[in-house]
């Protein structure tokens, strides 16, 4: 059954069950508990609304929905879907301009906005209208409208290393076969007995699609944590309490986060039987104390890039793996999946030997949005058992030992700072849009393997000196301009000021000599 099947369904037999909750810090100042849309009302609405976008738009183009937590969110993303458009997700952390950058790119006919939208122009239906549309729409959208089989479900964009953000798109048959086999992880879900699901990530980050879509697929909740709230310790614990999750998705560094107040474990979460983690690399430290904190919640460890639908390995982190193994393991694929070690001709490696881990399987996007010299050079084509399977070049370094895949790194300047995907030439190359700005490095600080902030090294033009560019106001000045166009977690922490980059004899930036790892 596809995921939009699954909905009609779940809102048939549970019209009153909740769906989605979210709660932000004006909810208390008004006195409010926050905002929730049962499952009557979320198909209902977006039902109606996709009878709007069927009627009003002239083309099958993908449809941007701007915002953050608010329920409408979910209501857009399934009404775009259901009138048989992909939507594009995009979180208020995006800057304006490179929110004018994805516009730009995806040439939407329309852009459905549940915030304020930072950037002018085209076609936008705002929140208030939203509803307006909802209210008035009798009529309900015909099945035979939907996205299915090899249409596009969702672009999400992810940092680019020219810097312009890449979109990965990802069909609806994808969506479905990570659903079916996400939906049996750990002990799998029970569809009678309602779940509710953590959500962490924005909505414009594939992790979200793990939590969205498996609180979708099995009929339970999905309980959003605002930015702010997760900004606020007093505020998150309040919520994660009120939350009753059973299932917590997030980075591991979110994670972390949590763990750093004392208050947080079974006592907090007594429902909480299983973390999925994904994204970044889950160190054996955190896995260790969270088996302290919740000794009845199992600690899954998963996989993948966004270019092939959120993940694609699983493993159970017990004590017995976590005590073992030094990196923890990232598991084993999923049906339908297959990650091949090789070497730089494209040769399989045997097990115990690292290389790049390439994927083949049936998750697999078909490529970028609009760019096929990046797609031609990421995605390819193999035969496996007698099928032709989609494969992706991930840039990730691993090895297989003991029948388990292992990551050890990148191949590239990617870097994953507290979770997030980050390209390291794209800061640079935006660095160097500013007109101050002759050379730039970025160059992450490492600690027990991962990153744990960035440093710029930047010469600029003219002969402005040192005593003018080493100062503390420089510094702000430079991340205030580049806030136009990054979002905060990209912002380097430290910049320093050099009269001159140190080169590599073939005249790139020395990254070595600058503290990084020189790749
Ligand atoms: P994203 O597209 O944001 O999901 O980022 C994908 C990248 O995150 C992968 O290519 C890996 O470099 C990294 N990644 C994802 N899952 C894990 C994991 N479990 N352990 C280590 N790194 C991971």
């Amino acid at each position: 059954m596809t995921i939009l099947d699954k909905i009609t369904q779940t809102a048939s037999n549970y019209p009153d069950r909740t769906a989605y909750h979210t709660f932000c810090p004006d909810d208390l100042k008004s006195g409010g508990v926050g905002s929730s849309l049962n499952w009557k009302q979320l198909d209902d609405y977006s039902s109606r609304l996709a009878v709007y976008l069927d009627r009003t738009l002239t083309t099958r183009k993908p449809v941007v929905v701007y915002g953050h937590k608010n329920p409408y969110m979910i209501v857009c993303f399934l009404a775009c879907v259901k009138s048989g458009r992909a939507y594009c997700p995009v979180d208020i952390s995006v800057p304006s301009g490179r929110l004018g950058l994805i516009i730009d790119e995806v040439s939407p006919e329309l852009v459905l906005a549940t915030e304020e939208l930072p950037v002018h122009g085209g076609n936008i239906l705002s929140l208030p209208s939203v509803i307006s549309v909802i209210e008035n729409e009798t009529e309900t959208i015909d099945k035979a409208c939907r996205v299915t089989g090899d249409d596009v479900f969702y672009i999400i964009f992810t940092s680019g290393s020219t810097g312009t953000p890449k979109g990965v798109q990802i069909t609806c048959a994808c969506l479905d076969r990570f659903l079916e086999w996400a939906s049996g992880l750990g002990g799998g879900f029970e569809e009678g007995e309602p779940c509710t699901f953590l959500n962490q990530a924005p909505f414009s980050f594939d992790l979200s699609v793990m939590d969205l879509y498996l609180a979708l697929y099995t009929g339970g909740t999905l309980w959003a944590v605002d930015k702010r709230v997760q900004g606020d310790m007093k505020l998150l614990l309040k919520t994660l309490w009120e939350s009753g999750a059973g299932v917590w998705v997030s980075t591991p560094s979110f994670a972390d986060v949590c763990l750093s107040d004392r208050q947080f474990g079974e006592k907090l979460m007594p429902k909480l039987k299983r973390f999925l983690f994904c994204g970044e690399t889950l160190t054996n430290h955190t896995a260790g104390r969270l088996e302290a904190a919740f000794p009845k919640a199992e600690i899954i460890n998963t996989y993948g890039p966004t270019e092939s639908t959120v993940a694609v390995t699983e493993v159970r982190v017990t004590p017995r793996i976590n005590e073992t193994y030094n990196p923890l393991p990232v598991g084993k694929e999923k049906k339908g999946t297959w990650i091949l070690i090789v070497d730089e001709e494209g040769n399989e490696l045997p097990d115990g030997q690292k290389g790049e881990m390439v994927i083949a399987g049936d998750t697999v996007s078909p490529g970028y949005w609009k760019n096929r010299k990046l797609t031609e050079e990421k995605f390819g084509n193999r035969e496996i058992e007698g099928r032709v399977y989609r494969t992706y070049r991930t840039g990730d370094r691993g090895y297989r030992r003991d029948g388990l895949l292992f990551y050890c790194g990148r191949m590239d300047l990617q870097v994953k700072l507290h979770g997030y995907r980050i390209e390291i030439e794209d800061i640079e190359s935006n660095l160097m849009k500013l007109p101050q700005v002759r050379q730039a490095a970025v160059v992450p600080v490492m600690k027990d393997g991962k990153a744990r902030s960035l440093t710029a090294y930047v010469a600029v033009k003219g002969t402005a000196g040192e005593a003018v560019w080493n100062s503390f106001a420089a510094a702000q000045e430079i991340r205030g301009l580049l806030r136009q166009y990054l979002p905060e977690y990209m912002i380097p922490k430290k910049i320093v000021f050099l009269d001159s980059l140190p080169m590599t004899a073939n005249g790139k930036a020395d990254r070595k000599a600058l503290g990084g790892n020189g790749s």
